[in-house]
């Protein structure tokens, strides 16, 4: 079963929605972004975030427009021209973007990421706080992998497509759902413009062998990543508890269809229960570097109150740990109440304890929030 996260009390089944818009589906599968298709997109998604929900899109298109706009034809397909494409097309399509937002008064903000970002904890925790910290203010962050300087000579900094990148930005912020839209109707059992007998797969619970070999010889049209990176992206979301559709983005209201709890497309349903698995990483996943001990008002916000971790409260720091480190909070009389992800390294926690936080940035000269440890990446250890 699709689990219903429901707590945005306006009938959505999802909350927190990361949308996935390809390339073929922004030109229309022409050489150049389609306003019209584009504004049927972002409707949809300022509706939903009108009704409670978190939006985030994830979106391609950058390279389509730099290569429109510079005249070059199709053919020339060498990474130091996709990067020159994509250097000249970001900001007309983040242009378009901001245009058609506007009109719903909606802000958005463009994050570029690579994957050596989201694999370093500083990046992963930076990229994190800023895109939480974007959704609570209800704006809408606009997310591309930073093809200027991803390339396939370094390695570790390529993601290379924007499946597997929504993948990772699902799992980023804890999505409930996300919804890869692109110009066909989920995985089929074979490629349906050459196929008639082929059929829609409406829901798939594991991506095994058999269907990585279907999604393999399905394909999607000329986008970077065919439907087997989408099963794939699906696989790596789905683990980390979001459930993930991949439909057609060209039906009317599809995106809002989806979050209101109407089935479209394939359903890979979450195969882990995202908070625990969150939970799991955090106590498992990391070891800690540090600790922290705090005093009993602290102690208090955090487990009666649900409440951040304030350098006020830290009485003492333990250990060399450093910012985006996994460090233990303890209470004063030594119990292991939290586990949580420093914001500041040892050395400038010390510095910083017991002081109010309108006072961190006098003290170190810069500030990485008020929080010594953000409510969302805590978790606690008492009942
Ligand atoms: N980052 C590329 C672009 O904006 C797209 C990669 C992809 O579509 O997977 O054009």
């Amino acid at each position: 079963m699709a689990k219903k996260s429901g707590d945005a009390g306006s009938g959505l089944r999802y909350r927190r929605i990361v949308a996935k818009f390809g390339t073929n589906l922004l030109t229309a599968g022409s050489d150049e972004l389609d306003m019209t298709v584009m504004a049927v997109l972002v409707d949809q998604v300022a509706r939903l975030r009108q009704q409670g929900a978190q939006m985030l899109i994830v979106t391609s298109g950058a390279i389509a427009a730099g290569r429109h706009r510079l005249g070059t034809p199709r053919v020339r397909r060498d990474i130091p021209q996709r990067q020159v494409f994509a250097a000249v097309g970001q900001s007309h399509l983040m242009q378009f973007y901001d245009e058609l937002f506007r009109r719903h008064d909606i802000v958005v903000a463009q994050s570029l990421l690579t994957r050596h970002d989201l694999s370093d904890r500083q990046g992963y925790l930076n990229a994190r706080n800023t895109l939480l910290a974007l959704i609570e203010l209800g704006v809408v962050p606009i997310i591309n992998e930073n093809d200027t300087v991803a390339t396939d000579e370094i390695r570790e900094t390529v993601i290379g497509d924007n499946d597997t990148l929504s993948a990772l930005v699902a799992n980023l912020v804890d999505a409930d759902a996300l919804v890869i839209l692109t110009d066909i109707d989920g995985l089929y059992t074979a490629d349906p413009r050459h196929n008639p007998g082929a059929e829609r797969i409406a829901r798939v619970d594991n991506v095994d062998a058999g269907i990585e070999a279907i999604a393999g010889s399905a394909g999607t049209s000329r986008g970077v990543g065919g439907m087997l990176t989408k099963v794939r992206a699906a696989a790596l979301a789905t683990s980390s508890g979001v459930d993930v559709i991949i439909t057609d983005g060209r039906k009317p209201n599809v995106l809002t269809a989806i979050a209101g709890g109407i089935d479209h497309g394939t359903l890979f349903p979450a195969r882990a229960d995202r908070q625990e698995g969150r939970r799991r990483y955090l106590l498992s996943g990391l070891s800690a570097r540090g600790s922290v001990v705090i005093d009993a008002g602290a102690t208090r916000a955090l487990c009666a109150e649900g409440r951040s971790l304030l350098p006020a409260g830290v009485s003492e720091v333990q250990g060399a740990f450093e910012r985006g480190d996994a460090i233990d909070i303890l209470s004063g009389e030594g119990t292991r109440i939290a586990r949580g992800i420093s914001n500041y390294g040892a050395a400038d926690l010390r510095r910083i304890s017991g002081i109010r936080s309108d006072r961190i940035a006098g003290v170190l000269g810069y500030e990485y929030g008020s929080e010594a440890v953000h409510r969302n990446n805590l978790v606690l250890l008492t009942p």
